[in-house]
């Protein structure tokens, strides 16, 4: 029997524009953004619900979604039974503590005994509890930014990532409790089938993935400085090698991180390499 498989996506929020264009970036069609709650991939065995987040790690539990996207940060709060298959690579956030900006801080003893308003009481206490700390966990489900200043709270512990909402609201981050970005999880037990399309479905990830890691260098290089240059190029394996019209000189192609290209490229300069191109690359597959 044909099966498809069932993805819940954040409806809309933070997750939601990435989510949709990864999906894109495998070639999986789908309607999004229409304000419908499913839609059906047009040339991909899958059907998309569209959800609030925090719901997603419920159904994918359940069996309702086989799949989901989340923030792990949402994923490990909820505690539900699903399998982490793969790491996004976007949303990436943290989950901190943060005190009035004019507060003495010494250390994490100093939150003994207050007051701490967060949307993460389980993160926040499994925290506490491991640093040895008894403090007040207040939940509240939104706006936790703005508890000390209306004194419900002495802290907080809330999602970071640039700090400007904290700096915005004059608070300081002192403890950094977990590190998250957006996540794929599994039911815990898929079928054979819908293995095999879960399976299907990370190859292409893993192509997009690497692609973006990764950039196409074309330059071109007297032939002496070829064995030098080669050296920078930790390419997928040698670089190709081509002569040029001009006696001496090749032109050189290869496949190069770009971490690596940003911190190779002066030397790549200087071992004689000019008319360097960097071209993007859609698809890696190794
Ligand atoms: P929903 O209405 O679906 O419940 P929400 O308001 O709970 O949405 P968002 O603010 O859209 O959630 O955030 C979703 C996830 O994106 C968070 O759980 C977190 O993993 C990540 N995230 C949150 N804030 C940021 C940020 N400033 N930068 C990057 N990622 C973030
Ligand atoms: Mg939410």
């Amino acid at each position: 029997m044909a099966s498809s498989i069932r993805i819940a996506l954040q409806k809309s929020g933070r997750l939601s524009e990435d989510s949709y264009q990864l999906f894109k970036a495998c070639g999986i069609r789908f309607d999004y953004g229409t304000g419908k709650l499913k839609s059906v991939s047009s040339n991909f065995p899958a059907e998309f619900l569209f959800l609030r987040d925090d719901d997603i790690p419920g159904y994918v539990e359940d069996g309702v979604a086989d799949l989901g996207i989340v923030g792990e940060n949402v994923s490990v709060e909820t505690g539900r039974q699903v399998t982490t298959v793969h790491k996004l690579g976007f949303s990436k956030c943290r989950l901190s503590i943060a005190i009035p900006r004019g507060d003495v801080y010494n250390g994490i003893s100093d939150l003994q005994g207050k007051n701490i308003a967060t949307s993460y009481p389980n993160l926040l206490g499994k925290y506490l509890t491991g640093e040895g700390v008894q403090a007040h966990i207040h939940e509240i489900s939104g706006s936790v930014e703005i508890a000390p200043s209306i004194g419900l709270a002495e802290a907080v512990c809330d999602i970071v990532s640039s700090g400007s909402t904290l700096m915005s609201n004059g608070l300081k981050e002192v403890e950094t409790i977990f590190r998250s970005e957006a996540v794929m999880i599994a039911h815990a037990s898929l079928s054979s089938d819908k293995q095999a399309l879960l399976d299907q479905l990370l190859f292409r990830i893993n192509a997009v993935q690497a692609a973006k890691n990764n950039k196409y260098i074309v330059l071109n290089a007297p032939n002496t400085a070829i064995p030098a240059i080669a050296k920078l190029l930790p390419g997928m394996k040698a670089p190709t090698v081509t002569p040029l019209a001009t006696e001496g000189w090749s032109s050189v192609h290869s496949v190069i991180n770009e971490n690596a290209f940003w911190e190779n490229i002066e030397a790549i300069r200087a071992a004689g390499a000019e008319g360097i191109l960097v071209v993007p690359i859609e698809k890696m597959i190794n």
